[in-house]
């Protein structure tokens, strides 16, 4: 295990509190203010040392002592910062007041002398193999100890998230004890950018509380397209849009593209996507696509993000209906269609049999889903057709699900499944010779073939809906034609 040594003022996360908020004033559009304001809002000196319980108080909202030149500014960000401590929990390892006020950068502790507070820390690497519970014990942390900081860090953070290459950093009190022991006084590490995690002692009760810091995040847009050549996921990652971006476009424009038969070199995509990253440029989350459009042959689809007035957020196409249909024709990503429906020679029976579904060939584990919102029939082993899953989605149409590997945890008849819910995985249980979904739809209680079928659509906007979507589609094309096009390298520091 590698480990560095290293005593450092803890008062670093005292001032990295005040950042965040001015910080999360940025995310959220806030006017900026001076730093004094927000200071004035949660002075770090003023946040307990106990993050759960700050987050539950309201915040003492200073009045503003700002010069009267920008009374206006001043008040609406002191209004608006008001919720933040819930999303921006102060992180305090050692109050201030312990810690010397001219202590020293230095590579080695130092000298504690008595009733004096000397923190230092190490900083450790997690290796593969590693548990949280082995490390901190490891480092010389008492087992008891380790336990009740850990079970504080699962408030906010499942410790069993632990990744090889995440650095941990113990603090530790050194003042000269009787025993001329350290006192273990908490640790924290950076699971993902901008986010710091972890478990600091209570000076006062001597217990572990959770520990939660949201270091400075941007947001921005960006703008990709290109030609597909061999798949949208290939030209779309050459064009330097993110993985996660392209499998929410697949996803959103599934319903009514299928992507093994539709797509043909020299179709065109186009992408708008957020981004937020930290201060020196670290990708923090990226995903939301606010639009998308593909032109398939001459045709063209767009999709635009849309949160109504009641707040639901979906995909719309320019006239202000629902990407979304009441069944999924492919409840499954990035699989092949290998058997369609109709008359075939059986695979394993080998004479000539009506095929009443159709396969999709997948490795074993890929997630299935539900092809629409319903009430699950039944679930479990079903004679030929191996681990099954059948969903009621309404009076007219059910769907099944058959060979899986196994059903996920919680289908039972009666359970309530949405669609996208993942309700199995690919097998080849049952009457079936490898890996793959053999997906029904049921119309009225008999197998139909799935092309043929005409589904119910989603919503359609109308009214004042419709009205308040097209404003904002017309925003999203004005931001769309002013952004510049991404290209692979202004992505690569991703
Ligand atoms: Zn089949």
């Amino acid at each position: 295990m590698h480990r560095t040594r290293q005593a450092r003022r803890a008062a670093t996360f005292v001032v990295a509190a005040g950042t965040s908020a001015l910080a999360m004033a940025v995310v959220l559009g806030w006017p900026s203010s001076p730093r004094s304001d927000l200071a004035s809002v949660a002075p770090p000196a003023a946040v307990p040392a106990v993050p759960a319980v700050a987050a539950q108080e309201p915040v003492p909202v200073a009045p503003p002592t700002v010069p009267s030149a920008e009374p206006v500014a001043t008040q609406v960000a002191m209004v608006k910062a008001e919720p933040l401590p819930t999303q921006d929990v102060a992180f305090t390892m050692v109050s201030p007041d312990q810690v010397p006020e001219q202590a020293p950068m230095a590579d080695a502790p130092p000298p504690a002398e008595p009733g004096e507070s000397a923190v230092v820390e190490h900083t450790l690497t997690i290796k593969r193999g590693d548990t949280l519970m082995g490390v901190l014990v490891s480092a010389g942390v008492d087992a008891t100890e380790a336990h009740s900081s850990i079970q504080a860090l699962q408030e906010v953070w499942d410790p069993r998230q632990l990744r090889p290459g995440h650095e941990i950093t113990l603090t530790f009190d050194a003042t000269a004890t009787p025993d001329g022991n350290e006192v273990f006084q908490g640790f924290t590490f950076e699971p993902q950018p901008a986010l710091r995690v972890g478990a600091t002692r209570d000076p006062a009760s001597g217990t572990f509380a959770p520990a939660e810091e949201k270091a400075p995040v941007m947001a921005e847009k960006l703008r990709g397209e290109g030609t597909i050549e061999n798949s949208l996921f290939q030209d779309g990652s050459n064009a330097g849009i993110p993985i996660t971006v392209l499998s929410e476009i697949i996803k959103a424009f599934s319903y009514d593209v299928d992507f093994q038969r539709d797509i043909q070199p020299g179709d065109r995509f186009e992408v708008m996507f957020d981004r937020e990253r930290t201060e020196d440029g670290r990708t923090v989350r990226e995903g939301d696509v606010a639009y998308a459009a593909l032109t398939l042959s001459g045709k063209r689809y767009e999709i635009y993000r849309y949160q109504d007035s009641q707040g639901d957020v979906d995909y719309y196409d320019a006239k202000g209906h629902s990407v979304r249909k009441a069944l999924l024709r492919t409840p499954i990503n990035g699989a092949r269609l290998s058997s369609g429906y109709g008359m075939r020679t059986h695979p394993v029976l080998g004479y000539s049999k009506m095929h009443k579904g159709i396969d999709f060939a997948a490795p074993t584990g890929t997630p299935i889903y539900a092809a629409g919102d319903g009430v699950i029939e039944k679930a479990g082993a079903n004679g030929s057709y191996g681990n099954y899953v059948r969903i009621r989605h309404n009076k007219e149409f059910d769907t099944a699900y058959a060979h899986m590997s196994k059903v996920a945890p919680g289908m039972k008849p009666g359970a309530r499944v949405k669609q996208g819910d993942v309700i199995g995985y690919v097998g080849s249980t049952g009457r079936s010779t490898g890996p793959h979904l053999h997906y029904e739809i049921l119309k009225n209680g008999s197998q139909v073939n799935p092309q043929g079928v005409r589904f119910p659509t989603g919503r359609i906007l109308e009214a004042k809906e419709l009205q308040r979507f097209k404003t904002a589609m017309t925003e999203v094309q004005r931001t769309y034609a002013s952004l510049p096009t991404i290209s692979k390298v202004a992505s690569a520091g991703q």
